[in-house]
């Protein structure tokens, strides 16, 4: 059900982020155009053949001033924590260094898949070059350049032969997946650790994949659940771990198993613009989302404050107006009992589907009350709604021209179908397609 992760690592400049921008090439991203969510991107979705994979640059992950040897031996480890293959990228105009060395040492370590990638052979005369690489000891070097764009199709035909078989079918649709992220110290752990020692959870399994990731099977009141991914929340002291690039990844993959996210926010600290980063990638996904606000114990509980809270949230968080939002304390226990409906209900409505002809009712009614908008003497019409996807519930509306429904219009006809059909907890998709 996972889909494979692959990271990249070298030592600097050999052509880490040059190759994984090539390989990711343009994805627009809306969390991009949310303030102060940073554009470069260190993980992100690649395809080859008929293999969707995500990638890591892990020379994305900056150790602040730490010595370079250092933030070597980091990356390295992220790659072999985080990654079922990797990609070994030396430079083919240098030859093998005492840096390569170093990162050699520490892969030879590791039980993962590696691909030995010599970058920077722009021209076929200096494929000669590459039998040095050999004497690494990780098989065939596959010589390639990043920035003209050649051998990569060699390079990824051996990634993905170590991809593991596809097995899509495995993700039960009657168990809802959910995983927990936020920044450091928020208290994912805490609240997992208190989720589970609860009385009316029994946990049936933890499994331990070759991700590193762990999920937890789990059941309660007659329904299944799985928490994904909460291996980041076992701590490993490591340096890596207190970066923001490092936690951002985190976040990502965690989204990418769940169809339930819980974005956790720190009472004690209130919400920081990191908080709205993670959130805002969750959200991007499509993933059901409900807004958790942890530590609760460590402000005065009453109607007013929650209120208080909420209104801060929603200011901070205007893109996630349809998630639910639950206060409780992982650490005393206080209003855990309220996590679990709101996971409920915004994965029943993350799955739901509306049938076509009161869909359209709605549409056609709020249509009458509202003239579509005109552009340039031009008229909006509004032909035919219909429900084309869930998780998340995605919509098409048939018009005479695309271009004439704007963000505004959209935003309209999406609170029409909320105001009818609920999705809490869920964001909705609508697209635009022309129909004569
Ligand atoms: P990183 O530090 O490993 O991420 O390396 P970068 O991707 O930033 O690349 C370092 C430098 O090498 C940049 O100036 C790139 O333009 C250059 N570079 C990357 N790939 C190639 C290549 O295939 N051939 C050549 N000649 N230069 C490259
Ligand atoms: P993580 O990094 O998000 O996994 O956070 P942890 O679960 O490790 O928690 C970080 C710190 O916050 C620890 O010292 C916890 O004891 C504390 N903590 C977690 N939940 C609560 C809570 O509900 N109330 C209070 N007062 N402290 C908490």
């Amino acid at each position: 059900m996972r889909k494979s992760v692959v990271a990249i690592v070298g030592r600097p400049n050999v052509g880490k982020s040059t190759i994984f921008n090539r390989l990711v090439g343009e994805r627009i991203s809306i969390v991009e155009d949310i303030p102060g969510v940073t554009r470069d991107r260190i993980y992100a979705q690649a395809e080859w053949l008929n293999h969707t994979f995500n990638l890591i640059d892990t020379g994305g992950i900056e150790l602040g001033d730490e010595p370079l040897l250092v933030q070597m031996r980091e990356q390295a480890e992220v790659a072999i924590n985080e990654a079922d293959v990797i990609i070994f990228l030396v430079n083919g105009k240098e030859g093998i260094t005492a840096a390569d060395e170093e990162v050699t040492k520490l892969l030879y370590k590791s039980n993962k898949p590696i691909v030995l990638g010599v970058n920077k052979i722009d021209n076929p005369e200096m494929r000669e070059t590459i039998y040095e690489y050999y004497s690494l000891g990780f098989g065939e070097p596959f010589p390639i350049s990043g920035s003209h764009g050649l051998g990569l199709g060699d390079l990824l035909d051996k990634v993905v032969s170590y991809f593991p078989e596809r097995n899509d079918g495995e993700k039960d649709e009657d168990t809802i997946y959910f995983s927990l992220i936020g920044r450091p110290n928020v208290g994912k752990s805490s609240l997992v650790n208190a989720f589970l020692n609860e009385e009316r959870v029994i946990v049936s399994e933890i499994e331990g994949t070759t991700r590193d990731a762990i999920d937890t099977h789990l059941h309660r009141d007659g329904q299944d659940y799985v928490i994904t991914d909460t291996a980041g929340m076992r701590k490993r002291g490591k340096v890596y771990e207190s970066t923001e690039k490092y936690s951002v990844l985190r976040a990502l993959k965690a989204i990418e198993n769940s169809d339930v996210v819980l974005v956790l926010i720190d009472a004690e600290t209130g919400i920081i613009e990191q908080d709205k980063k993670i959130a805002g990638y969750a959200h991007e996904a499509g993933r059901a989302v409900v807004i958790v606000v942890n530590k609760w114990d460590t402000v005065e509980s009453n109607e007013k404050a929650m209120k208080e809270f909420e209104t801060k949230i929603r200011a901070h968080f205007q893109f996630l107006d349809y998630a639910p939002i639950v206060f409780l304390s992982a650490k005393t226990k206080k209003r855990l009992h309220t996590l679990i409906p709101a996971i409920n209900l915004a994965s029943e409505n993350h799955a739901k589907r509306v049938p076509t002809n009161v869909l359209n009712d709605v549409i056609m009614d709020a249509l009458a009350m509202n003239p579509t908008p005109t552009v340039k003497g031009k008229r909006l019409k509004v032909l035919y709604v219909t429900q084309v996807a869930v998780k998340p519930p995605s919509f098409v509306v048939f018009v005479n021209d695309p271009e004439l429904m704007h963000f505004s219009y959209q935003r309209f006809l999406e609170n029409k179908i909320r105001d009818a059909f609920g999705f809490e907890g869920t964001p909705i998709k609508i697209f635009a397609r022309r129909r004569g």
